[in-house]
């Protein structure tokens, strides 16, 4: 990487020494033999290290032709480096730890500290970076440092797509220490791939010499038979909250279509939408001075100016002008509601929409009981009759899947450690199970079938302190797997996470983690025992993959 210094750049100047006086090998005297200029930028302005080489005084000396450098220029900078550690660690902290792009950093470099740095530069920067606090992450002495308290591991794995047909990231994570431990890309997600994950876990539990009390993931049955099989007699959770869609699938379904039907109706309101704005637009023009003032509560001292003929004027274009505002407000709020989109298994989407449009329906109904008859009092009862074409359409299947949530609630409860001991729990869960079996039919049928097919996973104790609080979902790591998504979408600002964070994932999820463990910047004590640190081989594995897919889906390749 070429740079040029720009002209009459001021340096501020350092001389360092050799620290040692004496040959290790023979003990003579070290005598200075060359000297060696590297000029950098630092946060404090740009600086030249001026460093005094030195080799053995006697010429007989084994050690003679090796030239020594001073240590002090490591604590500095790293050789053929342009920055400082502060200006790398501070490039390192900013992107990870505060998600900016790169351009920000360039702009934020040359605006505050006058460093020009290219963004090609600080790309590069990034990626040592990357590969360094991610080789820290993983020291083993570290880890066991981490560790040092804890009697118990609580391990979770869990994979992260965020495109099909793309690899999948797999990450195992600690959750008493909240430690991502490795994270790794796979091509195929077949059960040979992911015991190797598995292996690598249990060797790492080895090495820390801590038992694993409790393993958490989504009963993807490369989990199941990998973690039986590498961790024999260890507890498998499998997460509830995966059960619970699992289980509520057809209920869902359901309700998006009812749910589909509905908003179609109520889309109605539009028109009525449009009504308003006509009759408020020319309305607003004429009575615009008096009608604002009035509204601001400016109506005695419009009274004094302008007379009570004036008063009446605004007070009439007043009332009209709020009316029409009652009614866009109505439509705004009924929007607000087709617009959310929230909700899960137990209160699925479509449900909460028409709890929400019957709260709008019966207030609309005490409005238009106390308004006299008039344009206003004509749209809201329009608004009134979208909302009850809406709910009346969604009437019959809702009322199949409120029924069908019932029995879902149910199994909920059984999951629920609040609701009473594991055993008791599994006793309500099996009496259930053999109940919908016994009422049959679709529906029921396949609630049983499901429940069968996760009971092995869901109600399995923990042993050891602190069991209880065991987690019995593995939502904390799939909340974790947000943070990836998050830092990809800051820098790029687009809602789609995208296929780097999978390919980078191997290290990008441990310097994630690494920097939520570790809030401040890191410095060069922290960094300068992993320099050396590369990235990893099936990572850099990744990348190539994906350059050669790139440019077979290019029109330009021959
Ligand atoms: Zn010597």
């Amino acid at each position: 990487m070429r740079f040029r210094w720009p002209e009459g750049t001021v340096f501020q100047r350092r001389f360092l020494d050799v620290e040692q006086t004496h040959c290790d090998c023979c003990g003579r005297v070290l005598h200075v033999c060359g000297r060696r200029c590297h000029r950098i930028c630092t946060l404090k302005g740009p600086l030249e290290l001026c460093c005094r080489l030195a080799h053995c005084s006697d010429p007989a000396c084994p050690t003679r032709p090796a030239t020594r450098s001073p240590a002090a220029e490591l604590a500095l900078t790293l050789p053929g480096w342009l920055i400082g550690w502060d200006v790398f660690c501070f490039i390192g902290h900013r992107r990870f730890a505060r998600h900016w792009s790169v351009p920000q950093v360039c702009g934020e470099l040359a605006d505050t500290y006058r460093i020009q740095l290219s963004e090609d530069a600080i790309c590069l920067y990034l990626r040592r970076y990357q590969a360094m606090l991610a080789a820290r992450h993983q020291d083993l002495d570290l880890l066991r440092l981490a560790y040092r308290g804890m009697a118990a591991l609580w391990l979770s794995i869990d994979g992260l797509q965020p495109e099909k047909g793309h690899e999948t990231l797999y990450a195992v994570r600690e959750l008493n220490a909240g430690r991502v431990w490795f994270a790794q890309a796979l091509l195929s997600s077949s059960a040979d791939e992911v015991r190797r994950l598995l292996v690598r876990a249990r060797q790492m539990a080895q090495t820390l010499g801590k038992p694993v009390r409790l393993w958490l993931s989504d009963k993807q049955d490369a989990f199941v038979t990998g973690i039986a099989r590498e961790f024999p007699g260890v507890p498998h959770r499998y997460c509830a909250n995966h059960f619970l869609r699992d289980l509520a699938k057809p209920t869902l379904e359901l309700d998006s279509h009812a749910k589909v039907q509905m908003r179609k109706k109520v889309r109605g309101l539009r028109a009525v939408e449009c009504a308003a704005l006509r009759a408020q637009r020319p309305g607003a023009e004429a009575a615009s001075p008096q009608g604002v003032a009035a509204r601001q509560g400016g109506a005695a001292s419009e009274a004094k100016a302008t007379g009570t003929a004036g008063v009446g004027r605004a007070a009439t274009a007043a009332v009209e002008e709020s009316a029409g505002q009652v009614v866009l407000d109505y439509c705004s709020a009924v929007r607000g509601i087709l617009n959310d989109d929230q909700g899960g298994p137990l209160h699925p989407p479509g449900l909460r929409m028409a709890e929400a449009l019957a709260q709008v329906r019966e207030s609309l109904s005490r409005v238009l009981a106390l308004s006299r008859p008039g344009p206003a009092h004509g749209q809201l009862a329009r608004l009134a009759g979208c909302v009850d074409q809406g709910l009346a359409v969604a009437e019959g299947p809702q009322a199949e899947v409120r029924a069908q949530v019932e029995a879902l609630a149910a199994v909920a409860k059984a999951l629920d450690g609040r609701t009473g001991g594991l055993p008791q729990r599994r006793a309500r869960y099996l009496r259930l199970a053999r109940q919908y079996q016994e009422r049959g039919g679709e529906f029921y049928g396949r609630l049983a079938r499901v429940m069968e097919g996760w009971r092995a996973g869901l109600f399995v104790a923990v042993r050891g302190k602190g069991g209880a609080a065991a987690p019995g979902d593995n939502l904390e790591m799939e909340r974790w797997f947000r943070r990836p998504k998050g830092h990809e979408r800051k820098i790029h600002g687009r809602r789609h996470a995208g296929v780097r964070m999978v390919q980078e994932g191997a290290t990008l999820l441990l310097v994630l983690n690494a920097q939520e463990c570790h809030p401040e910047p890191f410095t060069a004590q922290d960094l300068l025992p992993y320099r050396d640190a590369e990235e990893p081989a099936d990572q850099l594995q990744a990348i190539a993959r994906r350059k050669v897919m790139r440019k077979a889906r290019s029109p330009k390749n021959d």
